[in-house]
């Protein structure tokens, strides 16, 4: 490694400070709309427990379709493999909100990180629950797993997604003409949108991400989130899936398990060495964080985190 990790963090985030090409803030919400495009953080937590930030670590952002990591992870252990029935696991190579698939593929989503196989999480999640003790358990879960009660989901981006979410209805409206979806689609919609509402610093968001650091226990409470092998299985997926059409140029450029969201967030993991989060809202063309990419790029090239380096 070179330098000690809070040097090589700090520096990071002096670098993303001065940066002139920051990418386009997501303008489909106001709430989105209004985040500055200078903001930036990261948060690095390793396997030791040690943690090191700088920026804006803790300013608390909408981890839009990062959320969908939590989602999945909460369905899997519910139905276990069965969820494969309902969901692919090959990445799409197209837009995290496309519809075109779906007609050739009957209604089956290519994996669980686009938009409409999270919605198909979310239909999961429901089982026989009401939308709302679907969203609270998402919620004591993403608590859980940071170890922060203090975690919230902002409603005012909820219900702006509801308002304007017509291409996530489509999706539902249209997976459930094939069986797909179970519920009147504004059910698993009203927990899609609410979960991609959840609002987390970059620190809440690494710390939440411990689990996948650590083969699906969580460090702190020494609990077992998931077993083993599911947890390598969703590092694959992230790995593969989760930055949509971009997720090659992620896996080529960074080298780890990665999950992207419009709100400019990425949570990233190491296996075994850290759950690292980043922030910043301006995203490239693919939806995914500009400056949140080249942070990891540049964190992966000084400590040689990336799974592609020998240990
Ligand atoms: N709420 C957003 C949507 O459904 C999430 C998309 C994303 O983060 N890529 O369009």
């Amino acid at each position: 490694m070179n330098g000690t990790l809070d040097t090589i963090v700090a520096d990071i985030a002096r670098e993303m400070a001065e940066a002139t090409d920051r990418g386009k803030v997501a303008d489909y919400i106001a709430p989105l709309a209004a985040v500055s495009d200078k903001r930036f953080g990261i948060a690095v937590v390793e396997a030791s427990g040690a943690v090191h930030v700088a920026g804006d670590a803790d300013v608390p952002f909408s981890i839009q379709s990062v959320s969908k990591v939590f989602g999945f992870t909460l369905a899997l252990g519910m139905v276990g493999d069965a969820l494969w029935k309902r969901v692919g696991r090959e990445p799409s190579g197209s837009a995290f909100n496309s519809i075109v698939q779906l007609e050739t593929e009957q209604g089956i989503p290519r994996n669980p990180f686009i938009n409409a196989g999270a919605i198909v999480v979310s239909d999961i999640l429901l089982g026989r629950h009401e939308p709302r003790e679907a969203i609270g358990e998402i919620l004591r879960f993403v608590r859980g797993l940071a170890g922060d009660e203090s975690i919230l989901i902002d409603e005012k981006v909820a219900h702006a997604e509801e308002q304007t979410g017509f291409r996530n209805m489509a999706l539902a409206q249209y997976m459930r003409a094939f069986g797909n979806i179970h519920h009147a689609v504004e059910r698993p919609l009203g927990v899609y949108f609410h979960q991609c509402a959840l609002a987390m610093s970059c620190r809440q968001l690494a710390m939440a991400g411990r689990y996948l650091m650590c083969g699906g226990v969580n460090p702190e409470t020494g609990r077992t989130i998931i077993s083993k092998q599911r947890t390598r299985r969703i590092n694959a997926v992230m790995m593969t899936c989760g930055h949509y059409d971009g997720s090659g140029e992620f896996a080529y450029r960074v080298g780890l398990s990665g999950k992207s969201g419009v709100g400019g967030g990425i949570l990233a993991v190491a296996p075994g060495v850290a759950s690292i989060a980043v922030w910043s809202p301006g995203l490239n063309a693919r939806g995914n964080s500009q400056l949140g990419t080249l942070a990891l790029e540049r964190l992966v090239q000084r400590t040689g985190w990336s799974v592609f380096d020998p240990a």
